[in-house]
């Protein structure tokens, strides 16, 4: 089904670019200790629970936590996972796994959203190589977040990127705008496939705020969700990784709202 209408693209003022700063800074927060938690025979949950204290430490509200009913703060996603693996007490990190977290807070009612993907230990190296690649597709989408590019210059960039490398990009899901919601027009495709979304066409200006999220697998791009409803894994059982920021677009540049140290 092809959309013709993109939806209205809020625009924030520099006050709610502020806000936005902060709930950035405490979602990256939450993100470091979370890759910090991560070493062989710590739990997923364990993980969750540190990002989670974060937040909260911070006078901020898990984004994630209960929206449409996802049970935890994080989505920890190792190795065929592409992203929404849901923390658990039974599920513990190994010795060369790849190790995804997402983590989103909110401040004052505006969003931050980031996500990385660690390498545990001595993984292999095509894991790392494909952490490297995906982390670059990320960096090279945020140098297109410029007013006056288009979106799909954000779109193809990703693209070009890991299918130069020999990757292909998850089509199922998407990047998106944030603020007072975790998701927002516009979606942001991590490919660009011409006619396919009318957001391609969409002028960037500044003020408007985009999660941008490469999902880079090392096989075909197709995924499948496990019965939970959530986990979402390559359909080919290949390796995937997930880096995501949130990103305003300003007169000056992007402007990374979730930056780590
Ligand atoms: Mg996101």
């Amino acid at each position: 089904m092809v959309s013709r209408h993109v939806a209205a693209v809020q625009r924030r003022s520099p006050n709610e670019l502020a806000l936005m700063a902060r709930a950035g800074e405490i979602a990256a927060a939450a993100l470091a200790r979370a890759l910090e938690a991560i070493e062989p025979g710590v739990s997923t949950s364990a993980i969750d629970r540190a990002a989670e204290e974060t937040i909260r430490e911070a006078g901020a509200v898990p984004s994630f936590l209960g929206f449409n009913g996802y049970p935890a703060s994080t989505c920890i996603s190792i190795n065929d996972v592409v992203v929404h693996g849901i923390p658990s007490e039974h599920v513990r990190i190994e010795e060369g796994d790849i190790v995804g977290v997402d983590v989103g807070a909110i401040y004052k009612r505006y969003h931050g959203d980031n996500a990385a993907t660690k390498a545990v230990g001595e993984a292999p190296a095509e894991a790392l190589r494909l952490l490297q690649v995906t982390s670059e597709c990320l960096a090279l989408a945020i140098e297109q977040a410029q007013a006056g590019n288009q979106l799909r210059d954000i779109s193809s960039a990703v693209q070009e990127h890991a299918e130069g490398a020999g990757y292909s990009v998850v089509r199922q899901l998407l990047g998106h705008g944030i603020g007072r919601q975790m998701h927002e027009p516009p979606q942001v495709p991590n490919y660009y496939s011409p006619g396919e979304f009318a957001e391609y066409e969409l002028t960037l200006r500044p003020g408007m705020v985009l999660a941008i999220e490469p999902m880079i697998n090392v096989g075909g791009p197709a995924v499948k969700v496990d019965v939970d409803g959530w986990t979402t894994r390559t359909a080919d059982g290949s390796l995937s990784a997930h880096f995501e920021h949130t990103v305003a677009v300003t007169k000056n540049g992007p402007r990374v709202l979730t930056p780590r140290s």
